[in-house]
C-alpha cells in the first residue's frame, strides 16, 4: 500500500459534535464517514481494522466448531408474529412492506430466522449440538445514536445460535461460547471482564456481558483487583463484614466497616430519641458538622417514585442509593428519584428533613442502615432532625435488601480483595435461551426414543464494529490512536523522509517489499508532505510499527523504528531490519495466541 494512491482523509481537528475520543479519532484518522445520524460509511482502514475483529471472531468461531452461514437482513412480519415479538419489540425494529403490502423487518437479530431454519432441517437428536453463526449487518432504529460506531443503527455483529438436544448440553454449549469470547478479546489484545448480565424474564444466570474496560462506557464495572470477579454496579452485591449492632466506641472506625461484638459483651445502652433544631441543616453534611458527628452516623432518606407510587429510601449519610437494586427489591417497572416539589405535593413531608421515624409512607431500607446505632435522622418537621435514632425500636422497613451503590472500599465478594471501580463497554452477550423460541416456533426434534422435544437454544453476540471503537477507547493519547497489533489496518508504516532524493527513495521502496515479503502488512508513506505532517498521521492512525528512513539511513545506512505504544526507538541496520522488524511482529502476534491458548 503506497499512501500516496490511498483514501486515508486525516485532519487535524476535532470534529465538533464527536463526545468520545474513539468516535473523534475514528473519523480524524480518516477511517469512517457519516453517511447520516447512526449510518457509517468504513473507509478503507476502517475497514481493513473491522476486517482483523472480524477475522478473529471467525477463526475462533470455526475452532469452536461453530459453522458460518448468512441470512437474509430482510425479513418477513409472519415470523415474528409466531414469537410474538412483531408486537413486543417496539419502535428499534424498523418496519416496511413491499410492494404487495406484505409487512417486513430489517433484521436487528435473528432468531425467528434460524429457528425457522432449524425446524426445517433439523429433525434428530443424531444432528445436535449445532452451532451456526452469521457476521452481517444488523439495523436497530436506535433511539439516540451516538459515539460514531459504538451506538449506530447500521453495524456488524457477530451472531450465533446453539441447538441441543438438553438442557445440559445447551449448559454445555454455552460454556463453550464463553471460552471461545473469552479467547477473542485476548486475541484482539484488549483487557476485558465477562460480567454475569441480567438474563431478564427467562431467569437463571445463564447470561453473561463481555466487557472492554475503558473509561468512557455506558455501563459502571466494579473489578476484583485479586481475582477474576467483575459485576455490573447495578448487580454488584455488597457484602458487609460479619457483624452485629456496631457498638458505640467503635464510631471513629474510618474503614466504615462494622464492627462485631461478641455475646459476652454487656449489651449496649442505646439513647433516647430526642428532637433537635437544626435550622437550614438540609443536606447530610452540614447536618452532621451541626451536630458534631460524621456523615455515617447520619440516616439519609430518599423519597423514590416506584411505578407511580412515593416510597421513602434509606441508606447511611456518605452512601447513595442504587436504582436498579431499588427497582429489582421492590419489583417495580420503573423507579425514578422525585423531585422535591413533587416530594411536597404528594406526601407533605419538607425535604431535608425527611425521617424514617412515623413516617406516613412505604419505606424500604439498605441493610446497612439497620445495623446502625443512635442515628441522626430528619424528624419529618421543617427545621429539625432527631438524635438517638434506632432501627427496630424506633422504626420498622417493609423491606430491607441490598440497595447502595458499591465503592471501592468494600471488598470482592468472592476473594474478599480490593475492589476497583471502571466504565466498561459491552461488546459481546452471551445468553442460554432454552426453548422460548423453539417452542413458540416448534422447533421440534426426535430424541434417542422416537419422541418429538424441543431443542434447547442460546444466543449469542459480538458487536464486531463496537469491538473496534471500544479497542480506540482503551488505545489512545492525545497523539491518536494506539491499534493493539492484531487489531491495525497495517502493521507497519514506513516513513520515506528522502523524498528528493533517488537512492533514500529506493531504499524505503526495497524495505517495503522486504516487510512485506516476510508476510508484513506494510503502509509506504511515499506522499510529498513534510516530515512533521508525516509523523503526525503515522500517530494518529496508531500504526504499531513505524520506520523512519531519512538521513541516518543516508549517512550510517540505518534506519529508525519507533514503537506506537511506549514510544521507544531503536536504530536497526537497514540491511537487517526487514528481519528484525517481522521477527518483532510474529513474537507479539505469538505472544497474545499463547495467552488465549
Ligand atoms: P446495548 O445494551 O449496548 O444496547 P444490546 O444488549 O441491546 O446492546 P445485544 O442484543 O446483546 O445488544 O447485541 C449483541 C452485541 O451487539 C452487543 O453486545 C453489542 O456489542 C453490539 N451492539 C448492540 N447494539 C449496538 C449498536 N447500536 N451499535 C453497535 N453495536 C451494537
Ligand atoms: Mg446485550
Amino acid at each position: 500500500m503506497r499512501y500516496s494512491k490511498m483514501l486515508i482523509p486525516t485532519t487535524k481537528e476535532t470534529p465538533a459534535k464527536a463526545e468520545v475520543a474513539s468516535h473523534q479519532l475514528l473519523l480524524r484518522a480518516g477511517f469512517i464517514r457519516k453517511l447520516t445520524s447512526g449510518l457509517y460509511t468504513y473507509l478503507p482502514f476502517g475497514l481493513a481494522a473491522v476486517k482483523k475483529v472480524e477475522n478473529i471472531v471467525r477463526q475462533e468461531m470455526n475452532r469452536a466448531g461453530a459453522q458460518e452461514l448468512l441470512m437474509p437482513m430482510v425479513q418477513p412480519a409472519d415470523l415474528w408474529r409466531e414469537s410474538e415479538r412483531w408486537d413486543k419489540y417496539g419502535p428499534e425494529l424498523l418496519r416496511f412492506q413491499d410492494r404487495h403490502g406484505r409487512d417486513y423487518c430489517l433484521g436487528p437479530t435473528h432468531e425467528e430466522v434460524i429457528t425457522d431454519i432449524a425446524r426445517r432441517e433439523l429433525h434428530s437428536y443424531r444432528q445436535l449440538p449445532m452451532n451456526l453463526y452469521q457476521i452481517q449487518t444488523k439495523f436497530r432504529d436506535e433511539i439516540r445514536p451516538r459515539f460514531g460506531l459504538m451506538r449506530g443503527r447500521e453495524f456488524m455483529m457477530k451472531d450465533a445460535y446453539s441447538f441441543d438436544a438438553s438442557d445440559e448440553a445447551a449448559g454445555a454449549s454455552y460454556q463453550t461460547m464463553h471460552a471461545a469470547y473469552t479467547r477473542i478479546f485476548q486475541r484482539c489484545g484488549l483487557e476485558f471482564r465477562a460480567v454475569e448480565a441480567d438474563s431478564g424474564s427467562i431467569g437463571g444466570s445463564f447470561s453473561h456481558e463481555f466487557m472492554v474496560l475503558a473509561d468512557t462506557g455506558e455501563d459502571t464495572l466494579v473489578i476484583c483487583r485479586e481475582c477474576a470477579y467483575a459485576a455490573n454496579v447495578e448487580k454488584a452485591k455488597v457484602v458487609l463484614p460479619k457483624a452485629n449492632k456496631s457498638d458505640k466506641s467503635d464510631k471513629s472506625d474510618k474503614t466504615g466497616q462494622l464492627a462485631s461484638v461478641s455475646a459476652t459483651e454487656p449489651a449496649v445502652i442505646l439513647q433516647e430519641c430526642v428532637k433537635v433544631t437544626t435550622p437550614g441543616m438540609k443536606k447530610v453534611d452540614r447536618v452532621a458538622k451541626f451536630l458534631e458527628v460524621t456523615p455515617k452516623e447520619v440516616i439519609k432518606t430518599m423519597i423514590y417514585l416506584a411505578d407511580g407510587e412515593p416510597v421513602a429510601v434509606l441508606v447511611r449519610g456518605d452512601r447513595e442509593v442504587q436504582s436498579v437494586k431499588l427497582k429489582n427489591l421492590l419489583d417495580a417497572t420503573d423507579v425514578e428519584l422525585t423531585d422535591d416539589d413533587a416530594v411536597w405535593q404528594m406526601t407533605k413531608l419538607p425535604v431535608g428533613y425527611i425521617g424514617p421515624v412515623d413516617i406516613p409512607i412505604k419505606l424500604v431500607a439498605d441493610q446497612e442502615v439497620m445495623a446502625m446505632t443512635d442515628a441522626i435522622a430528619g424528624a419529618n418537621e421543617k427545621g429539625h432532625h432527631l438524635t438517638g435514632v434506632n432501627p427496630d425500636r424506633d422504626f420498622t422497613p417493609l423491606q430491607v435488601g441490598d440497595l447502595r451503590q458499591i465503592t471501592e472500599q468494600d471488598h470482592c465478594p468472592l476473594c474478599q480483595g480490593p475492589l476497583r471501580l471502571t466504565e466498561g463497554i459491552e461488546v459481546g452477550h452471551i445468553f442460554k435461551l432454552g426453548t422460548k423460541y423453539s417452542e413458540a416456533m416448534n422447533a421440534v426434534f426426535q430424541d434417542q426414543e422416537g419422541k418429538d422435544r424441543s431443542m434447547v437454544m442460546g444466543c449469542y453476540g459480538i458487536g464486531v464494529s463496537r469491538v473496534l471503537a471500544a479497542a480506540i477507547e482503551q488505545n489512545h493519547d492525545k497523539n491518536g490512536i494506539i491499534f493493539p497489533l492484531p487489531l491495525a489496518p497495517v502493521q507497519v508504516i514506513i516513513l520515506n523522509l528522502g523524498l528528493k532524493s533517488e537512492e533514500t527513495t529506493a531504499a524505503a521502496e526495497k524495505l517495503y517489499q522486504n516487510l512485506r515479503a516476510a508476510g508484513l502488512e506494510v503502509l509506504l508513506d511515499d506522499r510529498d508532505e513534510r516530515p512533521g505532517s508525516k509523523f503526525k498521521d503515522a500517530d494518529l492512525l496508531g500504526i504499531p510499527y513505524r520506520v523512519t528512513v531519512g538521513k541516518t539511513w543516508e549517512k550510517e545506512g540505518r534506519v529508525e523504528l519507533r514503537l506506537r505504544r511506549t514510544g521507544a526507538t531503536t536504530s536497526l541496520a537497514y540491511e537487517q531490519a526487514a528481519a528484525e522488524i517481522a521477527d518483532m511482529v510474529k513474537a507479539e502476534l505469538l505472544s497474545l495466541e499463547k495467552t488465549a491458548s
